[in-house]
């Protein structure tokens, strides 16, 4: 009876072995271990021997037991592990469309200079920055803007120290570049300019895109044309303009420059205040005062300069009624751009 369970045992893990699935399996655990399998039909003649050999047969009997049961548990435990990494596998759809990335792009404030400076690019301007840190005397004494003269107080200037500032305009670059290079001169100066002021139209950093033009021969109509062209271009052809005196030191004449009001078209509405027009920017010819500081002479040159902000012009043309919106980053604002 021994040999016939030893022989057995190493029959059941034969068969175990060439299980390849669940069914296989169980059927070969049913054959050798079931109520009707092979080891019981063994086991029923324990009773048949002899009495000193039963302990000894009846112990190995139920150590081959155990072991064979736990082979089977251990070779099923296999199956359902490789079944679940199978069944994860199928269930990757390679037809679903992939995952999308999202794509970053330009700040609204960003979308509209780099739109500002391709209109003047395209009537011949050439692009140039300046720094944010600026001496007095470029941001100031320059531009015909004494100390003590009131202008200053407009400025809300940041100051680092007596001399140096934070540049409150980027008008500076005028002074820089005109120290530099002769006549004719066709730029634009896009950048950050900063006051100490904040609410809702205003923030104590934004942007500015300055301009001018020095040639012989330069006329307020000039201007007129350029700012008309560049009005056409950003809002619409129809947009009416309007030019009203105004007062800059380092202008002569000076003028704001009003269009119709984007949001009532001229009827007259809360954001326009009930005139029907709304400020977009400054400008005018450049002061002789200017030409003189820099070396040029007023009597053979003349020039036009004006200076406007992006964050203002943005606004307007996006219906934007709160200028802090373009800094604090919300992202479901940003999208809509
Ligand atoms: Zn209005």
């Amino acid at each position: 009876m021994e040999d016939e369970l030893l022989s057995l045992k190493g029959q059941a893990l034969a068969c175990l072995g060439n299980a390849q699935d669940n069914d296989s399996l169980e059927a070969c655990r049913v054959q050798y271990l079931g109520r009707k399998g092979l080891f019981s039909t063994v086991m029923r003649n324990l009773g048949k021997t002899s009495e000193e050999d039963r302990p000894r047969l009846g112990k190995l009997a139920n150590e081959i037991k155990l072991a064979l049961e736990q082979a089977f548990a251990d070779k099923q435990n296999g199956f359902t592990a490789s079944n679940n990494a199978s069944k994860n596998k199928a269930s990757q759809d390679l037809t679903l469309p992939g995952r999308a990335i999202p794509f970053g792009k330009h700040h609204p404030v960003s979308q509209v200079m780099t739109e500002i400076c391709s209109v003047f690019e395209r009537l011949g301007f050439t692009v140039a920055e300046g720094p944010d840190i600026e001496l007095d005397f470029y941001n100031f004494e320059g531009l015909n803007i004494p100390a003590h003269h009131p202008a200053r107080d407009m400025h809300d200037t940041f100051y680092i120290s007596s001399n140096i500032l934070l540049r409150t305009h980027t008008s500076p670059m005028q002074v820089r570049t005109m120290e530099k290079q002769p006549p004719p001169l066709r730029m634009i100066v896009p950048g950050k300019v900063y006051r100490c002021d904040s609410d809702i139209t205003h923030t104590p950093m934004f942007h500015q895109v300055e301009g001018f033009l020095v040639d012989d021969n330069v006329s307020f109509a000039d201007l007129k044309g350029v700012l008309s062209i560049f009005i056409a271009q950003i809002f619409s052809a129809k947009t009416a303009i309007r030019f009203r005196p105004s007062f800059f030191p380092f202008t002569e004449p000076s003028a704001e420059v009003d269009i119709a009001c984007v949001i009532c078209n001229g009827k007259g509405c809360r954001v326009c205040k009930q005139t029907g027009w709304l400020e977009i920017l400054g400008a005018g010819l450049i002061d002789p005062e200017v030409f003189k500081k820099v070396g040029y002479d007023p009597e053979q040159y003349s020039g036009f300069a004006f200076g406007l902000g992006v964050e203002r012009i943005a606004m307007l043309k996006y219906g934007i009624t709160d200028i802090r919106l373009f800094y604090e980053n919300d992202i479901r604002f940003l999208r809509q751009f």
